[in-house]
Order: C-alpha cells, then structure tokens, then sequence
C-alpha cells in the first residue's frame, strides 16, 4: 500500500500570497479542495491538483471586501447590480448600506441578497423607505418606526449586520438631529453596529459625534467641506483621534461626494490611517472618478500607503467592521474565496470628488477574469465590456 496524499481540486501557484488577517505575505502555493482553502504552503507538487493556475507576477488576496455599497438595483435610485462589478473587481463581499429599510427590506432579500452569486449583507436603514429616492428619507418622521425595523433586525440577523443613517442637511431637513436620536435607539435596541453618514453643514460632525459608541461605523471619513475631520497641514480633529482609540471605526466610502485628496493627505500626514477603504459604489459613482473598489485602493497606494496596509483595510479590517472574522482571509479551513491582482505600472493620473488630480504610478487591477472566472463562486462569464479605469497620461 502507498500512502495516499490528499488531493486538490485547485492549485494557485507562485503568487505572492497576500492576507493580512492571517500573516501571509510572501510566495505561496494556494491549495483548494471541496470549496475550502485546504494548504497554504511555499511549494505543493502541482500533480496533486486535477486544476493549475500559474500566478506568478500576481497578488493571492482573499476576495475583497467592500464595506459600504448600494446595490438595491430597480428599486433605490442609487443602486447598481452586483454581480457584474464582482467578475472585474475581484470584490466578493458586499455590504450594502442603508438602500433598504424596513418596508423595503423584504424585497431585499428575495430579489438581491439570495439571487446574487456575491455574498450579500446590508445594514438596514433606520428610515422605512430606505434610499428609494436620492435623499430626504427622514423628512416623514411616521418613516422613523423603531419598532418595525427592530423586528426586521430580529427577524434576518443572518443578512443585517448594523443600522445605517445618513445625517446630512438635506436627508434631515427641517427635522434636525432627531433621526440621529433614533437611529441610536435602534442600535442599541438591536445591539449592532450603527453607520453614520455625514455631510456639509448642520448636523455639524460635532453635533454627530456624542452619538458614536466603539464598534460603530463613521463613513465618508476623509470627505473634504466644513466637516473635514482634517483641514490642509493640521492634524486630525481630536474628538475624532479619542473616539477612534476608544474603538470607532472611520471608513473611506468614496462615492461621488467623499473623498477628499485634502483631507485624507493631511490625516496621512498626521500619521492617521483610515481602518476601512470603501467604495461607496453606486449608479453615479461607477461612472467615475470612483469608478470601482481596486481603483479606490489604487489612490491610497499611490500617496504612499503599502500594498498590505491597503489590502487590510478592504479584506480583514472590513469584514472585523462586519463581525464577520470568517470573511476576508483564506487562512486554511476558510471558503475559498480567493482574488488575482496585478500591480500595473504606468502613468496615471486620478481624481477625488472635486477632480482635484494626483498623478500615480500604480493601478491595481483584477487578473482573475482573465486566467479562471471567479473560483470562489463559479461565476458565469460576464458581458466582457472593458475594464473601468482611470485615464491614462
Ligand atoms: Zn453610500
């Protein structure tokens, strides 16, 4: 009798492992058997595998997560379909914020989370019609029912992982902070994460910020205005430094009104890190100069953050924001949920929400597609359409 090596459906081979969740960073081999990483080791013999993909020049990430995206298509104004945005970005994980609330939330789950072949979570809105127009969802206060979408909550903890609310002049107008009170009550009630959005004007981030606990999400961070939690060399607002020690987590969501080069240059210069890159992707934003996930990564490589730094905050930094310490690694025993990159080199030139430029290098791009669709969910081939990217020159 000869002793028989377990075998594998998969093998990824030579490629820089990156995952920062669970330490790899270096060339490995990446084994996949019965829908699980089943060995991440520096050579496996590629006889033992029915499948080989040669990875070398490319980066082994856990698919990625992206924290804040809208994806109720059909039924929100923002939302945009999922699946096709995965097969180009390498994006496996979304979290999709506030589009739903509860009147909406049942359509929701029948018709975008249990279809699409991405996972699919949301946070649900505290206002009952969700984002279903582009703004002023908190303007009915009898939209404002506590008790409905805590029994939404209790009744799809499998899908909803938090409690989102924009609180911004036009989605609070005429009501001021009293969305916000509410929002507060719900999270506690249901005990999850809350995500605020911000904005320019009143409620000012210092009107927000008392309603912040650890654990609770600040999106649209680095967004640039009156708000900014950092003006052009200053440091970072102080309140923001105390409540981010005590555990409150600051995300990016770039979208089309958040992303600041100015502030997020000064919070770097500061020595503040975001914990969260988000896209913010929705039907506006996907037409640029957010375009995607890896061109949002791209623009904080390209002002010096390192590639680990980066990938951590769209792999095992998102999914812990999520309490999801299962997603976003592929330390063995996990899902195979595996994503291809490549660094391309050239001469770019990207864009914040003001088409304030920054020239740059560094494009990270999905390969994926190209060598295997995706391994993780056996994706179909997409209509092909070209990869969005930043111009180039
Ligand atoms: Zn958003």
């Amino acid at each position: 009798m000869t002793h028989q090596l377990a075998r594998y459906d998969l093998l990824i081979t030579g490629g820089d492992v990156l995952d920062p969740a669970a330490g790899f960073d270096g060339k490995f081999d990446v084994a996949i058997a019965g829908g699980r990483i089943a060995a991440i080791e520096p050579s496996i013999d590629p006889a033992r595998a029915d499948r080989v993909i040669d990875a070398s020049g490319q980066i082994v990430t856990p698919g990625l997560v992206d924290l804040h995206t809208h994806i109720y298509w059909g039924v929100t104004y923002w939302g945009i379909e999922a699946d096709p945005v995965a097969a180009r970005t390498g994006v496996t994980t979304w979290l999709d914020v506030g589009s739903a609330g509860a009147y909406t939330f049942p359509g929701f789950r029948r018709y975008i989370a249990e279809p699409n072949r991405v996972r699919t979570y949301c946070l649900l809105n505290l206002s009952s019609i969700g984002l279903v127009a582009p703004s002023w969802e908190f303007q009915n206060p009898n939209h404002w029912d506590v008790d409905l979408a805590e029994k939404i909550v209790n009744d799809n903890r499998d899908i909803i992982l938090g409690i989102k609310a924009r609180i911004d002049p036009n989605t609070t107008r005429g009501v001021g902070i009293a969305p916000l009170e509410r929002a507060r009550e719900l999270a506690d009630r249901v005990k999850l994460p809350l995500m605020i959005h911000f904005g320019d004007g009143s409620p000012t981030l210092d009107e927000i910020l008392p309603f912040t606990r650890p654990g609770d999400i600040l999106t649209h961070c680095f967004r640039g205005g009156d708000n900014a939690v950092a003006k052009a060399g200053e440091p970072v607002h102080p309140d923001i430094k105390r409540l981010h020690e005590a555990g409150l987590i600051l995300d990016i969501g770039h979208g089309t009104g958040s992303f600041s080069y100015a502030t997020t240059e000064a919070a770097l210069a500061d020595g503040f890190m975001p914990d969260v890159i988000s896209s913010d992707i929705h039907q506006l934003a996907v037409q640029g100069p957010m375009f995607d996930l890896p061109v949002t990564l791209s623009k904080f490589l390209n002002l010096g953050m390192s590639l680990p730094d980066v990938i951590e905050r769209a792999t095992g930094r998102a999914a812990a924001a999520m309490n999801r310490p299962d997603l976003g690694t592929i330390k063995p025993g996990s899902v195979a949920d595996v994503a291809l990159f490549r660094i391309e080199e050239g001469d770019y030139t990207f864009y914040d929400i003001q088409m304030a430029s920054r020239k740059g290098t560094k494009l990270l791009v999905n390969t994926l597609p190209e060598k295997e669709r995706m391994i993780w969910a056996n994706l179909p081939p997409q209509q092909e359409g070209k990869q969005r990217r930043p111009e180039e020159g």
